[in-house]
């Protein structure tokens, strides 16, 4: 199989991206990668810290071994927002394709130190490395981060040269969570452009990038939810980061933690009799396969890109 830098590279010179879709079960797993196997799309499965210590490291790897045998798409997999040398090194020791070690919160010279350190170590193994510079705002695994720091399209240069990471993860206004915006949203497409300037054909990655559709937080809060106000970011401004820019991997969570609860409120708020997890986790499955189909088509521009 080719491996994850063929798509970015691919990405890059073909206007599209990958989706980096994060799990947390089974059910989400098989959406995202069937979504991927009919639609013929590469996707990334991702994990975020606190779903790797939740599911367990072992399992993660295995059912998605078994993922990328059942389904006919590249499927990789990828360790989100990894804060330490230890827990990066470990998913690489397991199998992982990919890993972000997100040094962000650090000084400048101590997050290329620690992101040097996991590419150093990773490379050996053929697993890619992401890294963080300028800090993307909200709620990421329950740490929140009130401010953007854009990232510094200089700075940027210098950090991809010394650590040797493979795609980097910018800051130009996307944020983690729910509730992204007040206002309109807005995404600073200068700052995109000077880091491109400053890294030319560089893969870059948008984190914080759900879109929160508005008839399913209304769904929610009809069914006894209360997410009033949520809001994600305009599908237009990710298609414009996809198509012009050099964006190849998105990252979307909110989005689907959505449609699976959603769905989960709707059948206990509607039918109060149903106990079977086996009849609820599927229709769950069901509506995150919808958002993953939606997004590969009309957000990532990745459908027959296999
Ligand atoms: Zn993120």
């Amino acid at each position: 199989m080719k491996d994850l830098m063929f798509y970015y590279q691919k990405a890059i010179k073909k206007g599209f991206a990958l989706g980096a879709f994060n799990f947390s079960n089974l059910e989400i797993i098989k959406a995202i990668s069937s979504s991927a196997d009919e639609l013929k799309s590469p996707v990334i499965l991702a994990v975020s810290e606190t779903a790797f210590w939740n599911m367990g490291c072992e399992f993660i790897v295995s059912i998605v071994n078994t993922a990328k045998h059942v389904y006919r798409a590249p499927i990789f997999l990828h360790l989100d927002h990894g804060k330490s040398f230890d827990i990066c090194k470990k998913a690489i020791d397991s199998g992982f394709d990919s890993v972000m070690i997100d040094g962000s919160s650090l000084p400048f010279e101590e997050n290329i130190k620690l992101t040097k350190k996991v590419c150093d170590y990773a490379h050996k193994k053929g697993v890619f490395v992401e890294g963080e510079l300028g800090q993307i705002k909200g709620i990421e695994d329950g740490l929140s981060n009130e401010e953007n720091h854009f990232t510094d399209p200089l700075k940027a240069k210098i950090f991809v040269e010394k650590t040797k990471v493979d795609s980097l993860a910018v800051a130009i206004g996307t944020s983690h969570g729910a509730y992204k915006y007040k206002g309109k949203s807005e995404l600073r497409f200068d700052i995109l452009s000077e880091i491109e300037k400053a890294l030319p054909s560089f893969p870059l990655v948008l984190h914080g990038a759900s879109s929160v559709n508005q008839k399913m937080v209304e769904s929610i809060n009809k069914f006894g939810g209360n997410i009033v106000g949520a809001k994600g970011v305009d599908e237009e401004l990710l298609r414009k980061a996809i198509k012009k820019h050099n964006v190849i991997k998105i990252n979307m969570d909110t989005d689907l933690r959505i449609a699976f609860t959603e769905s989960l409120r709707k059948t206990f708020a509607t039918s109060p009799d149903v106990i079977d997890p086996k009849q609820y986790i599927k229709d769950a499955g069901e509506n995150v396969k919808k958002v993953v189909d939606y997004k590969i088509k009309n957000v990532l521009n990745s459908v027959n890109q296999k």
